[in-house]
């Protein structure tokens, strides 16, 4: 379903050499995570994945929440 958890934010990067590089930093919106896991279970980073899916905001309760309120 659009729009996606998932998005990217492409970003130019300068090298050492001077050259530039266009990157793309994987960022998610926790509004819109509904915790499937496949991000997790398909990420292409080897031995650790570089994102942890975790039971936060799974439940209404107050206190198991990512996002706090200030
Ligand atoms: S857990 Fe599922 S919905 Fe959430 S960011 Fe990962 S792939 Fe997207």
């Amino acid at each position: 379903m659009s729009p996606k958890a998932i998005w990217f934010k492409n970003i130019e990067m300068e090298l050492r050499n001077g050259k530039k590089k266009l990157l793309k930093l994987p960022h998610v919106e926790p509004e819109l995570c509904i915790g499937c896991g496949i991000c997790e279970n398909k990420c292409p980073v080897h031995d650790r994945p570089a994102i942890r899916v975790s039971s936060v905001g799974e439940t209404r309760s107050a206190t198991n929440q990512m996002i706090l309120k200030s």
